[in-house]
């Protein structure tokens, strides 16, 4: 079976992201840019199931700018063996990449597509929701565990107080969740050997899908800064605070 994994080029976690003066989005001129962490997990989740003997191969698929070839690179050093590419500089609302994805579904026909449970720059957590109602296909979301047998995946769900084991038929949709896997450490040979993989582009005209946005973002805040705290002689004092100050004993 062919496996999809589904990647976005974000803002790369260690950055601190800072609010443009007019409050239209976030500043990303000369950020540090890199793949979903979630994503990485998707890859490495695909990759796995394919050296495990369930996967005859493993697709990167990406919507975004040229830019967003340095992901698939990344995908493709995980072990992806080809990327596809929807090239658009259109800003991209979850429910159009949904629709982009499910047009390369169509045309791919992966039995498993596994997507990040959220993209760590607009946390929507929406997409794979809806590829799968797109798509109509069954869905297990915030995934710690996958096994494939035959046309059945089952997918194990961190859930408060304990875990969901479900099972799901073939084909499906995955998001992945932190405790899923560590992605393997990206080493140069690979790399290298990425470079020969191929990378297929299309644009959303070609898949006949029209990304157009369905919100209006109307303004970005940074966070209130916090106040300085203050250091207490001894627990008399604090207390003393805690009390008369905070009101909360
Ligand atoms: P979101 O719904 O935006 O939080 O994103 C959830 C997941 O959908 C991400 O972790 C990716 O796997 C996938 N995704 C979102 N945007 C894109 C994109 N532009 N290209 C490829 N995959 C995406």
């Amino acid at each position: 079976m062919k496996v999809m994994a589904a990647v976005k080029r974000v803002v790369d976690y260690n950055v601190k992201v800072r609010v443009k003066a007019d409050q239209t989005g976030v500043d990303i001129a000369n950020v540090k840019m890199s793949m979903n962490p979630f994503d990485e997990i998707a890859v490495e989740a695909a990759t796995r199931l394919k050296e495990a003997g369930h996967a005859s191969e493993v697709i990167a698929i990406t919507c975004g700018p040229v830019q967003s070839i340095e992901t698939l690179r990344t995908a493709l050093a995980i072990g992806a063996d080809r990327g596809l590419h929807i090239q658009t500089d259109a800003e991209l609302q979850p429910l159009a990449v949904a629709k982009l994805l499910r047009a390369a579904v169509k045309r791919e026909q992966p039995q498993l597509v596994i997507l990040g449970k959220q993209a760590i720059d607009d946390d929507a957590g929406q997409t794979g929701q809806l590829l799968a109602a797109l798509l109509d296909w069954p869905q297990a979301t915030f995934a710690s565990a996958i096994q494939i047998q035959g046309d059945v995946a089952t997918v194990t769900r961190e859930v408060d107080g304990g875990l969901e084991v479900i099972e799901l038929d073939l084909p499906a949709i995955v998001t992945t969740d932190l405790r899923l896997n560590k992605p393997r450490h990206v080493t140069l040979p690979s790399i290298m050997k990425a470079k020969k993989k191929p990378i297929d582009t299309v644009t959303p005209d070609d898949l006949g899908v029209d990304p157009a946005t369905r919100l209006k973002m109307l303004r970005f805040v940074e966070p209130a800064a916090r106040k300085a705290g203050v250091r207490v002689a001894d627990v008399a004092a604090l207390v003393d605070k805690l009390k008369n100050e905070a009101k909360v004993i």
